[in-house]
């Protein structure tokens, strides 16, 4: 499967993909929305990308789950003491899920007349957005074979969401070319779970030609996408 990257745009579109729908994968920004950054050894710091040290303390305020520790309005906190560490990308992702866009993203997004993000100015560090996508579609559990894991009976929310990629989304979930979607499943453990970002094509294109850090686009390939 061919990737789609921000930096090579252009010899990939010259190719002609016929791709319709993108999901978008980002870097790590090393910064923890929800959380204390913890004192990491070498080692650690070197798994981070796979599997981030969540032992830091939970900030003040943080709506949780009594009894598992879920974040239960993680779309809706503040956001309140975020300062980003790792600032060199358009795009990135803290640890605990939650999407960061530069001004400069904010800018083509606007100026390509893109559709579906909302973008929350960070209120202590103004220079970042955290975006989240309004429409959410419908991802293919059963037909990707996704794992739910510890159910917490409390709150109702999984441990762990196992099994996103490669993507299956469910028959009828179309994506408008300039649009930017969510799927409805969160996916990964704990404070890290997270929609997919999904963007149909022109999106995809605007995004490479401004040759944005910090993301890749990696086509969702027909035959994987359910058949009504
Ligand atoms: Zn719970």
């Amino acid at each position: 499967m061919p990737l789609v990257t921000s930096s090579n745009s252009t010899r990939i579109w010259n190719k002609g993909i016929a791709m319709s729908v993108f999901r978008a994968s980002f870097q790590h920004n090393d910064t923890y929305a929800f959380r204390e950054h913890p004192v990491l050894t070498e080692n650690q710091r070197v798994n981070q990308e796979l599997v981030p040290d969540m032992s830091g303390t939970s900030h003040e305020g943080i709506h949780r789950c009594d009894r598992c520790g879920d974040l239960t309005s993680k779309w809706d906190e503040p956001l309140l003491g975020v300062i980003i560490k790792k600032r060199k990308y358009d795009l990135s992702i803290t640890y605990d899920g939650i999407l960061i866009s530069s001004e400069l993203f904010r800018s083509v997004y606007t100026a390509n007349n893109l559709s579906g993000l909302e973008f929350r100015r960070l209120p202590d560090d103004t220079q970042f957005f955290a975006i989240h996508a309004t429409r959410a579609i419908e991802f293919d559990a059963e037909r990707r074979k996704t794992r739910f894991i510890k159910p917490c009976q409390h709150c109702g929310r999984y441990e762990s969401v196992v099994g996103a990629t490669p993507v299956f989304l469910k028959a009828g979930s179309e994506v408008d070319e300039r649009e930017f979607v969510r799927t409805d499943l969160e996916f990964g453990s704990g404070d890290e779970k997270h929609p997919l970002l999904i963007c149909g094509k022109a999106a995809a294109k605007a995004i490479c030609d401004a040759k944005l850090k910090g993301l890749d686009l990696i086509p969702i390939e027909e035959n994987v996408r359910s058949k009504a």
